[in-house]
Parts: structure tokens; C-alpha cells; sequence
């Protein structure tokens, strides 16, 4: 049976490291939360990041906004954000709903303060390969490769999703110098997805799919990763066929308590770099 990674334990150890940091700080981090609307998946997701900023010492500033707010004025509350010093990090959980513009809110944050690292200027300095703040998923994947001590340099990695929040920066990230893995990108359109996943040391589904990597999509050994988060009449599931393929696996994550908690641990860790860069800057 493959090692199962345990993104609990992992996250606890990102969180351990960002409480420390911050209690050496002469001021508190600052996490402003913006959340439109009421679907009650977004509100649970909020919850729980604020209820984390607050175990590792970040304030989180938060603003809960009705459905019915004007793209004006969401973008305004942004900009004044921006300009609060207090504030180091600027969340806004997506998706937003009704006709409210989510790329042309996330664009209006100032770049300092992007910790979820999609505004269009961080996804670019990952393209340089220069600095910046990462998305969380993706930094979450490659932390708990880290800490089990899974070698990306030299491996075949290959991502099932292409999206912007996770398949497409965690395939630079993987490819970057450091990580060095030769990576493949995977999509809907993927002609015989088993043939491709196969040839993987390291498989990342993160399709949204349920059970899509089954047992014959899987190399023996692999280390398999599952970013999916599906809700299913039999409750939260991932992408790939756990009891299928942990007996093939090398190492397989579990949903819940792989990538998740992973997510939201390198949400803090984002505020904590946000932070330090902020204030250190004259
Ligand atoms: P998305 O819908 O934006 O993208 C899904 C991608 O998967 C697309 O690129 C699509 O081409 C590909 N895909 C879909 N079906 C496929 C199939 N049958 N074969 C091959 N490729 C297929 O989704 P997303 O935002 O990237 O999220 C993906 C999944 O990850 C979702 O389940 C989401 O809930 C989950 N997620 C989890 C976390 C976490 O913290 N664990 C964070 C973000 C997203």
C-alpha cells in the first residue's frame, strides 16, 4: 500500500512556522477577507481562513458585502484596501456572484497585497520565473512534496487541468529551476489520458472530475496527488479513485486532509512574505 500524505500534519507545520515568524514581529500582519454574496460554500471557506489567520497571529479584517453591490463600488472597496497600511493581504474569494467582474476585481488589488497569487502581475513574475507570491494550491502541492521528501528534479510530472488557479502555475512552478521536473499538461481534450498519466513519476489531478484517475491511469510507484474537490451524494470526494489506486501508488494524498489544508496553510504563509516585504520597503 502507498504512503498516504498527510496534508494535515503538513499544513501544521507551515502554520507552526508562520506563528513563530509572526510573534517575532513588532507589528501583526493584516488580512482583510472580502466576501460578496451568500453562497454558503464561500462563507464555510472564509470562515475557516480567518479562523487559521487567527491561530498563527494574523489579524483578518473582514467584509462581508450583499450580492446586490455595484462593480464600482466593490472596486472601491478594494482600493481603500489597497491604501490601509494595517492591511498586508487582500483575500476576495472567488467565484463572485451574479454579473460582478471577478478577473477585473482580482486586477484592482495592488500586487504587494495579492496573496492568493492570481493578479495577472504576480502570474507573470512566475512566467519570468522571477520572486513573487505564488498561488496557494500549487505552492501548497510543492510544499508537501517537500516534506515527504519526494524528488521533483529529473521526475516526469504530469497535471491533469489547465486552469489558471491550479494546473497551468503549477506546471511552471514544477518545470521552474529548483523543482526541475519535465512536466505535461493534461486537459478535457487529451487524447488517451491513461497512455499520458501512466508515464508519470508524480500525477496531479486537478480536473474537478470524480474518480477520474483510476487504477489504469496510474504507474506503480507514482506519487499521486490530488488537488479535486468534488461534493458528491457520498460527500467530498477527489479526482482520483483512492481505494483503486493507493495499492499502486507510491504515495497518494487523501480528500479531504491532502491538498486542502495545504491551501489554506500557504494562504498564511503568502501574508506572513506580504508582510515582510511590505513593511521592510522604504
Ligand atoms: P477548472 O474547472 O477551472 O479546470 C478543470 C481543468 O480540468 C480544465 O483545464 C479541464 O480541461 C480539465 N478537465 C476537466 N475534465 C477533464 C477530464 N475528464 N479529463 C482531463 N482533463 C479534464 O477547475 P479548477 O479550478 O482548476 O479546480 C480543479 C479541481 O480542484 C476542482 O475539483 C476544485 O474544486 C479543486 N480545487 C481544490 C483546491 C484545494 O485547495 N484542494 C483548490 C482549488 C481547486
Amino acid at each position: 500500500m502507498g504512503q498516504v500524505l498527510d496534508g494535515k500534519t503538513v499544513a501544521q507545520a507551515v502554520k507552526d512556522e508562520v506563528a513563530a515568524a509572526v510573534a517575532g514581529l513588532a507589528y501583526r500582519p493584516g488580512l482583510a477577507t472580502v466576501l460578496v454574496g451568500d453562497d454558503p460554500a464561500s462563507h464555510s471557506y472564509v470562515r475557516g481562513k480567518r479562523r487559521d489567520a487567527a491561530e498563527v497571529g494574523i489579524e483578518s479584517i473582514h467584509h462581508e458585502i450583499d450580492a446586490s453591490v455595484g462593480q464600482d463600488e466593490l472596486i472601491a472597496l478594494v482600493k481603500s484596501l489597497n491604501a490601509d497600511d494595517s492591511v498586508d493581504g487582500i483575500l476576495l474569494q472567488l467565484p463572485l456572484p451574479g454579473d460582478l467582474d471577478g478577473e477585473a476585481t482580482v486586477e484592482a488589488i495592488d500586487p504587494a497585497k495579492d496573496v492568493d497569487g492570481l493578479h495577472p502581475f504576480s502570474l507573470g513574475k512566475l512566467m519570468l520565473g522571477r520572486p513573487g507570491l505564488r498561488p496557494c494550491t500549487p505552492s501548497g502541492v510543492l510544499r508537501i512534496l517537500d516534506h515527504y521528501g519526494i524528488e521533483t528534479a529529473g521526475a516526469r510530472a504530469v497535471i491533469v487541468g489547465r486552469s489558471f488557479l491550479v494546473g497551468r502555475p503549477l506546471a511552471m512552478m514544477l518545470s521552474e529551476r529548483g523543482a526541475d521536473s519535465t512536466v505535461s499538461v493534461a486537459h478535457s481534450r487529451t487524447e488517451d489520458l491513461p497512455a499520458v498519466t501512466r508515464a508519470a513519476d508524480i500525477l496531479v489531478a486537478a480536473a474537478g472530475s470524480p474518480g477520474l484517475i483510476g487504477a489504469n491511469h496510474v504507474r506503480p510507484g507514482a506519487t499521486v496527488i490530488d488537488v479535486g474537490v468534488n461534493r458528491t451524494e457520498d460527500g467530498l470526494v477527489g479526482d482520483v479513485d483512492f481505494d483503486a489506486v493507493v495499492d499502486i501508488a507510491g504515495a497518494i494524498t487523501p480528500v479531504p486532509g491532502g491538498v486542502g489544508p495545504m491551501t489554506r496553510a500557504m494562504l498564511l504563509s503568502n501574508t506572513l512574505r506580504a508582510a515582510e516585504a511590505r513593511r521592510a520597503a522604504p
